[in-house]
């Protein structure tokens, strides 16, 4: 493999080994009714507030990529997912004072192979190397944590790595500095 070099719109020079082509994410929205309709931004993102409740709805929530919380991630819809069962539980106990999503900030993690990759944490500016990656991600690539989140038995076996690090409490400490 060689690199290859590209020049951006701004002028700058950039050679790398590899290339990612890169879409986005265009929400699947148009199919809201007219009480919904409102809330759908003209990028067809559902507006939510802070509690993840849809814009003009007190009992309608919305999240991970179709609303407009946060970027468009599995972790961070997991995250929303929390609070708003945290929230209809509340609504639904009479509660007033409901939870509020806090943004994880800019993350990335691209594992190549168990072994490498790049990314970069919330909150931290400098590049998370391949050792980094592969703990968070790449070597069993988040089975354990679903495993675990449906109570199901832990793997085991050969090709099954047995240091499995969660970076999760990690990564809540860093924010919450
Ligand atoms: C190639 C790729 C790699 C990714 N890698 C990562 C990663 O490494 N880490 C990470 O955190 N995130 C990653 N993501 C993003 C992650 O997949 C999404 O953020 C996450 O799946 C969003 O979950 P969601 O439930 O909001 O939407 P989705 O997972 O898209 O689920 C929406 C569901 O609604 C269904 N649906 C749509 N319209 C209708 C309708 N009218 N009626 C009924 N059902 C409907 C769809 O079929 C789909 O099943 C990646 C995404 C892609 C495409």
């Amino acid at each position: 493999m060689g690199t290859f070099t590209v020049t951006t719109e701004a002028g700058t020079e950039i050679t790398a080994d590899i290339w990612f082509r890169c879409y986005g994410v265009v929400p699947n929205s148009d199919y809201l009714g007219d009480a919904l309709a409102p809330a759908r931004r003209s990028d067809g993102f559902i507006d939510v507030g802070p509690t993840l409740q849809v814009a003009g709805q007190s009992t309608v929530f919305a999240l991970g990529d179709v609303s407009s919380a946060d970027s468009k991630m599995a972790g961070l819809a997991g995250r929303q997912a929390t609070i708003v069962a945290d929230n209809i539980n509340a609504l639904a106990q009479g509660r007033s004072n409901l939870a509020h999503y806090k943004s994880w900030g800019t993350a990335i993690a691209v594992p190549i192979g168990p072994n490498g990759g790049a990314g970069q944490f919330p909150g931290q500016v400098e590049i998370a190397g391949p050792e980094a990656i592969a703990e968070m991600k790449g070597r069993e690539m988040g089975v354990g944590r679903l495993r675990e989140r449906f109570g199901l038995v832990p793997e085991t076996g050969a090709g099954v790595a047995d240091d499995r690090v969660d970076v999760q409490p990690e990564i809540e400490a860093m924010l919450n500095k």
